[in-house]
């Protein structure tokens, strides 16, 4: 397997995102053959024993990775990170009920609102008044009534992230879609975390969901099997067809995340993150979106040009160096550099040669 593959692009899209050269090629052996089977893993069926090792060994990994017994049930749902935000309040906010959502982004907002369409969703602190370019102050006391309090780890929108996260004394469910596996995190504080693959766990197509066993007792409604944790539980995410291609290409980066080890990870997304504000903070042409250091997320990277021409020039410079994926969220404008496991240090490099040599030509 090669580090690299000829022609590919610098990525640093914000989802979906990059995947590392081995993760692509493994995957795109699997397509023709899948494990002498004679058949594609595209073909296989997936009740069979083979789907059943690829989803065995996945959650062997989560648990492992996330240091969990089983008192956790790992389960592989379709319908991305907008399901997770309906089926959370439908499972577990009676209509009567209050759930606390910490407003910290654009997907925490979001996920506020759909819990609203089943209870009372509470905003216990909020940095919206500021778009977002901060972390909420998250308050001294939180009601004790609560169904259970949601927060999303990293703001992939605006570039803020959760580096220690708040002390709780209720249900704890976070959205942990773009920085799960990012850095260490202790995960057994969470009676529910999930995450979409399309960030930094392999492609679009299926959502990684974490539950504490117990919860499972819980549900608040009678609802349809496929929008009940506790069925899909029961059925070991096989209750309909599963995505088993994106689930095949999670256990792929959950290897590679392994045999890297999640301190490695850690430690090098540290060094990249440094690296890129560094040089944002430096360059004359750029400026940060996030000013508040402590707050800053190393998985995405927010910044802005001085003015429309530059980004405009900054742009095209990008283009013309190969690198892709770089702008901005259309609600945020700008430009951000999503700098997952998948990004190395040498991307990062790369784009930051990049950067001065622009303010070198442009300035
Ligand atoms: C991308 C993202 C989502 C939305 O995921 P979809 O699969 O597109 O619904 C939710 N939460 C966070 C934190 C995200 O980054």
């Amino acid at each position: 397997m090669k580090e690299s593959i000829s022609n590919h692009k610098i990525y640093l899209g914000a989802g979906p995102a990059a995947l590392p050269a081995m993760v692509l090629q493994e995957a795109s052996k699997a397509i023709i053959e899948f494990q002498n089977s004679g058949l594609s893993i595209l073909e296989i069926p997936h009740r069979g024993s083979l789907v059943q090792s690829i989803l065995d060994e996945s959650n062997i990994l989560v648990r492992e990775l996330c240091n969990l017994t089983d008192e956790y049930e790992v389960l592989w749902l379709p319908g991305g990170g907008r399901m997770q935000f309906c089926m959370i309040p439908m499972n577990f906010l009676g209509d009567d009920e209050t759930a606390g959502y910490v407003d910290s982004g654009h997907w925490a907002h979001d996920a506020m609102k759909y819990g609203s369409h089943f209870g009372n969703a509470l905003s216990i602190c909020s940095s919206k008044n500021v778009d977002y370019c901060t972390l909420p102050i998250f308050p001294t006391s939180i009601p004790n009534h609560l169904a259970y309090l949601h927060l999303t780890t990293n703001n992939t929108i605006y570039g803020t992230q959760w580096h220690t996260l708040p002390t709780h004394n209720t249900t704890l469910i976070a959205d942990m879609s773009s920085d799960i596996f990012g850095l260490p995190r202790k995960f057994s504080n969470f009676d529910i975390f999930y995450a979409v693959a399309q960030k930094n766990l392999g492609a679009a197509g299926v959502t990684l969901v974490v539950v504490k066993r117990e919860m499972l007792e819980k549900t608040k409604r009678i609802l349809p099997p496929m929008l009940c944790y506790a069925a899909h539980a029961k059925k070991q995410s096989v209750l309909n067809t599963p995505p088993v291609y994106a689930i095949y290409i999670s256990l792929l980066m959950l290897r590679w995340i392994k045999h890297k080890s999640l301190s490695v990870l850690h430690e090098e997304n540290l060094k990249k993150a440094a690296l890129l504000y560094n040089e944002i903070d430096r360059n004359n042409l750029f400026y940060p979106l996030v000013t508040n250091e402590s707050d800053r997320s190393l998985m995405n990277v927010c910044f802005r040009t001085k003015d429309d021409k530059t980004a405009i020039e900054f742009s095209d410079f990008c283009t013309h160096n190969n690198i892709a994926g770089i702008k901005g969220h259309r609600s945020v404008g700008g430009f951000r550099a999503s700098l997952y496991n998948a990004t190395t240090l040498e991307n990062v490099k790369t784009l930051v040669a990049v950067m001065q040599e622009f303010e070198r030509i442009y300035s």
